[in-house]
This record gives C-alpha cells, structure tokens and sequence, in this order.
C-alpha cells in the first residue's frame, strides 16, 4: 500500500486552528478525497472549519486547480468559433439561459451551457427544457460539438467526469450546512466552468432573499473572488452582482418559464427578464470581441427565435408543440386595493416546488406544468378581487402545502408606501 505524504487530521486542525494549507497538502487532500482514502465525517470537519474560518486567495485558487485536476478538461480550440458562457449562483423565476444563449449565438459565437437540475427552490435549467416533448439533456461528444459548430448554442447536461472531486464534496455539503461559505461556492462553481473550456465567462451573482447568500457584500466578495479565479486561469471573466429578492419575470416552475423566455425571444416578455438577458448578453459578446453587437436587434428581428428554434430541434426538441399544461389551477386574489409592496422570492420558490415544480431528492421526477404564475410585480396597483397569483399542479392536494409557502410573503399597501424590492436589478459589475 502507498505511504500517504499526510495526514488529514493534521490537516484539519490546521484549518480549525486558522491557519493555511499548502498547495501540495490541498492537493493531497482532493485527490486522497476524491479516490475514498479519506472519509466523509473527516472531509464535514475540514469543511466545516473552512465555513468557519475561510480560506486565503491562494488556498482558494489550489482547492479549485485541484477539483479541475480530479476530471477531464474540454477544449474547444478545434472550434471555428469563439467560446463564451453564463453562470448563474442560482434563482427564483431564473430562466435567463434559455433566451440568452441563443441570442448570444445569434451573433456566431460559440455558447457551451453546461448545466443541471434544480434541487430545493431553485429551479433547474435541464428540467425546464425537458418540458419542451422531445427535448434531450443529455448529448454524446460529437453531437455536443458539432452543434456548437453548426448552430451555436447548446444547452444539456455536464457530464460526470468535469471536476468529479466537486460533485463528491457538494453533496457532502448539502448535508452538512456548508453550502454557503464563499471559498466552497467559489472553487465549486469555476471548477466546473473551467474545465469546461470556455474561453469567456460572465457571472451573475445573486443577492437577497431567493439567492444563497442573503447580504449584497457577500454577493459582491463571492463575484470577485470568483473572477479573480477565472483570470487566474486565463478565462476572461467578468460578473454582474444582481437582485433575487423579488421573483424575475412572472413565471416560477418549468413549462411556464420555458413560454416566458419564448415571448423574450419574440421580442416581448417581462421588463427585469429582459433587461437581465440584454446586461448578460452584452457582458458575454463583449468578453468575445463583440462590444457593439445590437443585442436587443437581435430579439426584435427574430434572429435569437431563428437560434433558439434550431437549438431545440437540434436536441430533438419540437419548437412548436404545445407545453404541458397542469391538471388543476388555484387563483390567489387581491383581498383589497392598493399597490402590491411586497412579493418575496423564497417563499414563492419554495411553493412552487411544493406545488411539484422542483425535486426534494436527486432522483424525484419534476412536475413540468406545475409552478406559479405571477398577475401583479411589486410596484403594480391591484384591485380588490383581482387575480395577484395562479398556482398551477396536477394534485389539488399540493395547493395547501404551496399557500402555507406563500403566507406574509406579499403585500398589499396604498400609494406612497415603500417597495421592497430591495433596489436595483443590476447592483453593480465586478470585472
Ligand atoms: N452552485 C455550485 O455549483 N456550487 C456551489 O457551491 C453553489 C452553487
């Protein structure tokens, strides 16, 4: 049997204690992770004492080299075109890939959206995907890059062999309540987009109460320690710091959110959607060289539908067909006039999945027609009796459960009262 060159509790007093890991000791210890040499309650302490104690950037640059090395790495170089690509930290109502990537592909740049499946309130890109009959996640090498060469833009599913270290460490995680430390989040999300291979990145960090981390400061130092990983790296890579206090656009489950980001694409939808796509756009294009591409040209003459038409029927996916549709609807009504002043993002994600639009465990199937549709955004004057919400499932019996979720989560005021939206959609660039 190989001699280990460390020992792990070592390692781990050492982060309890506050100190810092070597390079060869993060290495080490991914790797004697990642193989099953150390165990699970070792790697929940080490874990722990990082949510705790944080990492220095140079700790934090190493844990993310060494989950990119417990993989395989693409590489588009072979590519006739340039590579750019979007992250999201995760939202309620965040559809924003589905329009976004073919727009940006739109103006022959190559899009490579690795994605995945929601788990929790935060709703997955596959499975809104999955709504469209026929659609496929998953796509062999060869399919996977002569769709980037011949339309642009693919949207399916990471295989297993990206930095599979993260995927070990992120279901520890999970079950441990070391999500939200910036040093995990950080290594995890630019372990997988850098081996990747995208040549740009853009990120949209999430702050507020539908995002992982609640406080725009730490927003901000998530985004700028993660661009400060892609450039390490050579990645072009830049973030947006934006708002999930409020739901963006009006739709929340899969089908809904796949029709939202079409009515984008045809030139309409939600203002905050649309705004969103064009800020994301733009940061992507010209991270590829492309600063004054008209982007919202691209929505209003229907060349990002021409993309998003050919990315779906590429992946075997009918474009036109009809979306499911749920079995049973329950309207929630204005009990008064007045001027809606709150609408909180959590408690609307989490009825939504109650409602059956998200999974509890990996392995549950979604619902794809159930999910909430929102009549009314903060600001919006109502009248009493007037639709505000429809739930949408096919079990009447998850209405109840999906109500509990939503109950003090919104707000009828009168003119004049504050909005709590909690600012600006886009609350700054780091980059
Ligand atoms: N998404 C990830 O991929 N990893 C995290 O740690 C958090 C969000």
């Amino acid at each position: 049997m190989a001699i280990e060159p460390f020992d792990v509790v070592d390692l781990i007093r050492t982060k309890r204690d506050k100190g810092v890991l070597s390079t060869a000791q993060i290495d080490w210890m991914i790797d004697a992770y990642t193989r099953g040499y150390i165990a699970d309650e070792q790697m929940s302490a080490m874990t722990m004492a990082i949510f705790l104690n944080g990492m220095e950037r140079t700790e934090i640059r190493d844990l993310t080299l060494a989950m990119i090395n417990s993989g395989e790495r693409m590489n588009f170089d072979s590519l006739s075109k340039k590579t750019t690509d979007k992250h999201s930290t995760g939202g309620v109502g965040d559809k924003i890939t589905l329009p976004l990537a073919p727009l940006v592909a739109s103006f022959g740049v190559a899009v490579p959206q690795l994605s995945g499946r929601g788990l929790g309130h935060t709703g997955g890109t596959l499975d809104k995907l999955e709504s469209i009959p026929g659609w496929r996640a998953s796509l062999s090498n060869e399919e996977f890059y002569s769709q980037l060469e011949e339309v642009g833009a693919v949207i399916c599913a990471a295989g297993s062999g990206l930095a599979p270290a993260d995927g070990k460490l992120y279901s520890l995680r999970d079950i441990t309540g070391t999500v939200e430390a910036i040093p995990l989040i950080a290594s995890s999300i630019m372990s997988k987009k850098i081996a990747e291979g995208t040549a740009a990145l853009v990120l949209d960090v999430k702050f507020g109460s539908g995002a992982f981390l609640q406080d725009i400061e730490r927003g901000r130092e998530l985004a700028e320690t993660m661009v400060q990983l892609g450039r390490d790296a050579g990645v072009a890579t830049s973030a947006l710091l934006t708002n999930m206090n409020v739901p963006l656009g009006f739709a929340i489950g899969n089908a809904n959110e796949v029709r939202e980001s079409v009515e984008v694409l045809a030139g309409g939808g939600p203002a905050d959607v649309v705004e969103l796509t064009i800020a994301l756009a733009r940061e992507m294009l010209t991270l590829a060289g492309q600063p004054d591409a008209d982007v919202e040209g691209a929505l209003r003459d229907g060349r990002a539908m021409d993309t998003w038409r050919a990315m779906v029927t590429a992946q075997g996916g009918d474009p036109d067909a009809a979306l499911p549709v749920a079995r049973e609807t329950h309207v929630v009504t204005a009990s008064r006039s007045g001027v809606l002043v709150d609408q909180q993002a959590l408690p609307f994600g989490i009825a939504a999945w109650r409602l059956g639009a998200g999974r509890a465990r990996k392995q549950d199937p979604v619902q794809h027609a159930a999910g909430i549709d929102l009549h009314a955004k903060p600001g919006d004057t109502v009248t009493e009796g007037q639709p505000l919400f429809t739930l949408s499932a096919d079990e009447p019996a998850r209405f109840e459960r999906a109500l509990e979720a939503v109950e003090g989560a919104y707000r009828i005021g009168d003119v004049g009262d504050e909005i709590l939206t909690g600012g600006p959609l886009i609350a700054g660039r780091i980059g």
